[in-house]
């Protein structure tokens, strides 16, 4: 097995299902979880949208995988992992998306609204 044949999350990404930051906070808690599983599938398209416009993942593969507890270890704030493969990253020359690995100042963290743009 080729040594460098594993998979790591490149970059965490959030999408506001809200479609703004200063919604009310009690409404959030209430309806998280079930909002969240209603917009699941809107949000992975919105991250699908973010990664084909970025041409070192759209060449080098990547999967989406939803995690509950992204950005928290508590689950408050839910998001998707951009995970690569070392060996097709290396094969596909696109070799900055090795500094996203952890230990090498990855991953990276990126926010989306729903049409797939970064917020911030
Ligand atoms: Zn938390």
């Amino acid at each position: 097995m080729n040594r460098h044949d594993r998979n790591y999350t490149a970059f965490k990404v959030f999408v506001d299902n809200y479609g703004s930051l200063t919604g009310n906070i009690l409404d959030r808690l209430l309806n998280d979880s079930h909002k969240l599983r209603r917009d699941r599938a809107a949000m992975r398209e919105a991250v699908s949208m973010w990664c084909e416009d970025n041409s070192c993942l759209r060449n080098a593969g990547y999967k989406i995988r939803f995690d509950k507890r992204c950005g928290c270890s508590c689950g408050c704030s839910p998001g998707f992992r951009v995970i690569v493969n070392e060996k097709d990253v290396r094969n596909s020359g696109y070799t900055q998306l090795l500094w996203l690995k952890r230990g090498s100042g990855g991953p990276s963290s990126k926010w989306l609204d729903m049409s797939g743009k970064e917020t911030e």
